[in-house]
């Protein structure tokens, strides 16, 4: 099977990615994740990258179609995997559909989190993410700024360039006028089930299992 993870920055796409990454041992491709990474080591998509990312616009299509033809292994088709963080516009869901078509990939579904924009702002400017582990954790709920509490490192947490206020607002933009598009797309080609992105963490998880055995890629015993 294979869950796309859609909504608003911030709304907790990669939170739950991890959780249900880890709970039905499906592949999280974050598209993020490996965009960082890359400019992280320089890499020659990680320079195009990085000044992009850094003013808050959109990676380009074919980049993006690009990193997504390289990071879904025909052992992720198998064993399943979620996108969190792609597609973003029409033109990568168009891709996205016939690279399902062409590798003969079924028995998907879109999950969107849904929430309004203040109260994802006002998440997105007190959060943190780990160096190492990728992890993201809210400053108000953290004893402890400096060192990550999941994978213990040392003075790992920062604030991600594209996190900060100022680029939050056009992030924001962004989304509504070319992302939410992918959203009438996918209403007319696959499931769309949408969830209250504003629940505890748990509640969102376990509302987005429910979604999953309606949908009947999980047993409903699970
Ligand atoms: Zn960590």
């Amino acid at each position: 099977m294979f869950v796309i993870l859609f909504g608003a920055p911030g709304v907790g796409k990669g939170t739950q990615a991890k959780i249900l990454s880890t709970k039905f041992n499906l592949r999280h491709i974050s598209t993020g994740d490996i965009l960082r990474e890359a400019v992280k080591k320089g890499t020659v998509l990680g320079i195009k990258a990085s000044e992009i990312m850094k003013s808050g616009q959109l990676v380009p299509d074919d980049i993006m179609i690009g990193i997504i033809n390289e990071s879904i292994s025909d052992r992720d088709i198998e064993t399943g995997f979620i996108l969190d963080g792609f597609p973003r516009t029409v033109s990568q869901a168009e891709a996205l559909e016939s690279f399902f078509t062409e590798r003969n990939i079924t028995g998907g579904v879109i999950i969107v989190l849904e929430a309004n924009e203040d109260a994802l702002i006002q998440r997105i400017t007190h959060r943190v993410a780990c160096k190492e582990c990728n992890s993201i954790f809210n400053t108000d709920l953290l004893n402890d700024v400096n060192n990550c509490p999941e994978c213990g490192a040392v003075k790992s947490l920062y604030q991600r360039q594209d996190d900060k206020e100022e680029i939050i607002n056009n992030r924001m933009e962004i989304f509504r006028e070319t992302t939410l598009p992918v959203l009438s797309y996918y209403n007319e080609q696959r499931p769309v089930c949408k969830i209250n992105g504003l629940q505890t963490i748990e509640k969102v998880a376990e509302d987005i299992i429910t979604a999953l055995k309606d949908a009947k890629l999980i047993p409903a015993t699970v």
